[in-house]
């Protein structure tokens, strides 16, 4: 689909001309450009539980929740007041306060394998750090990844990484040298095979194994029954630490997270998004033991300015404290029909596909085979997620603007947004069924 100029966006497109000159891509953020998918990338100006107003004026039922962390909607009014009480005592100290030894007390209370957690920023520096810690834990170098999983853009990790990796098709990443990313072993995702191959080919020499709990970075891929526990005991067998990366199902799928559905005990967490309630708060945690090996308490360095900002920690604690039983039941039961909704509309037209989900998180892939890995996903029939998209979105819903990533809902995706996301989905199916008949018509 070829849209040069997005007529329903003017306000958004100059905007975007404008940010371009000064920023690259226009965008902070590769993906939200919408190179995937064409047109002008919409500029928000503001957020309402599930709905987000752009620049131009139009309403869009949100269906990326900011990419995750918007669990409870926006501008939800106790995360909302808690920021602005911190906010008026102050936006930081570069001390130690209150808020973060409650936040840190609040992850921990919740998952049982976090003993001790340290904040930071953003998931990239958790799952960074995570992997320092591990590496000076055990003395050993390598670090076995898979392919679709993207743990935030650390060098070591962006090998065959997920998200916007996966978007663009970037094999790999200029400026990522051979020595940085010479000791990350990328395996296909779900493959315990190569995983017992990758501990018997470098005996003692692998720190850590680190995956998605549940991949939502290359699409909603789901690990296959066993494959948690199965890194657990592999890890376990071979010296080294399992990790588990919950930036994106920490606190989303169950009050702990994916450890709260599949109760496989990692060595070390990292946690983002929701823990932040829509700042920057990120965090890593585990074993008092590995953690003990953290600076001041012991050798591994690691450090942050901002780390535990008052005001992002009681914006998270906010959020977190509010996320209860009937929390994680609404957000199951919405994320579950509008899944429904979404197989209904394309099974109607015809188009081949598969809604993958994982707890609440969900995507849909343009094929009918099972995705249950990168290759997998990659061999789907992307080109009709465009028109799709570009359909959704004239309707007033925001999809990720990219077929690899998880949608997204929260709480207060009530039956008015999703009546508004039901009426949208029987034209965006016939788009996604013409662009198929378009491409076999072109063979
Ligand atoms: N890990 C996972 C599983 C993620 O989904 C992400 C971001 O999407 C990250 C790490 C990186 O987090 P951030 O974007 O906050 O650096």
């Amino acid at each position: 689909m070829n849209i040069p100029y997005d007529f329903q966006a003017p306000v958004s497109q100059t905007l975007f001309d404008r940010a371009a000159v000064v920023t690259p891509g226009g965008v902070n953020s590769p993906v939200r450009a919408f190179r995937a998918v064409g047109g002008t990338p919409r500029f928000m100006v503001s957020g309402s539980g599930p709905y987000l107003t752009d620049a131009d004026g139009r309403e869009y039922v949100d269906l990326v929740c900011s990419w995750g962390p918007m669990i409870l909607g926006h501008a939800h009014p106790a995360v909302v007041d808690a920021a602005r009480d911190a906010v008026s005592r102050g936006t930081s100290f570069g001390t130690p306060g209150l808020g973060e030894v409650e936040l840190a007390e609040e992850i921990v209370a919740r998952v049982g394998p976090v003993e001790q957690v340290r904040l930071v920023s953003s998931g990239t520096e958790a799952t960074m750090s995570a992997i320092r810690l591990a590496r000076g834990f055990t003395g050993r170098a390598k670090v076995v990844k898979f392919a679709g999983c993207y743990h935030g853009h650390v060098d070591a990790l962006l090998a065959a990484a997920g998200s916007g990796v996966a978007t663009f098709g970037l094999p790999d990443t200029p400026g990522v040298t051979g020595a940085q990313a010479g000791d990350t072993i990328v395996l296909p995702y779900n493959d315990l095979d190569a995983v017992r191959t990758a501990f018997a080919a470098h005996p003692g020499e692998i720190a850590c194994v680190i995956t998605e709990a549940s991949p939502g970075n290359m699409g909603v891929v789901p690990p296959l029954p066993g494959f948690n526990q199965g890194l657990a005991d592999l890890c376990r067998a071979g010296g080294a630490l399992y990790i588990s990366d919950e930036v994106m199902t920490g606190f989303r799928v169950s009050r702990a997270g994916w450890y709260g559905l599949d109760g496989v005990t990692p060595d070390l967490m990292t946690f983002g998004k929701v823990m932040g309630g829509g700042f920057p708060a990120a965090a890593f945690g585990g074993r008092a033991d590995v953690m003990a090996q953290l600076a001041p308490a012991g050798p591994v360095y690691q450090a942050g300015t901002l780390s535990g900002n008052p005001v992002a920690t009681a914006a998270g604690l906010a959020q977190l404290r509010l996320l209860d039983d009937a929390v994680y039941a609404t957000v199951d039961r919405v994320s579950a029909q509008v899944g429904d909704l979404v197989d209904e509309a394309l099974t109607k037209e015809g188009v081949p596909h598969r809604v993958q989900r994982a707890g609440n998180m969900f995507s849909v892939f343009f094929t009918e085979d099972a995705v249950t890995d990168y290759d997998g996903a990659r061999a789907q029939a992307a080109h009709r997620f465009t028109p799709f998209f570009h359909s959704m979105l004239a309707n007033g819903v925001y999809l990720p603007p990219s077929a690899f990533e998880s949608w997204f809902v929260s709480a207060t995706h009530d039956s008015s947004a999703v009546e508004r996301i039901a009426a949208a989905l029987p034209a965006a199916a016939r788009a996604a069924a013409q662009a198929a008949d378009a491409e076999e018509g072109a063979r």
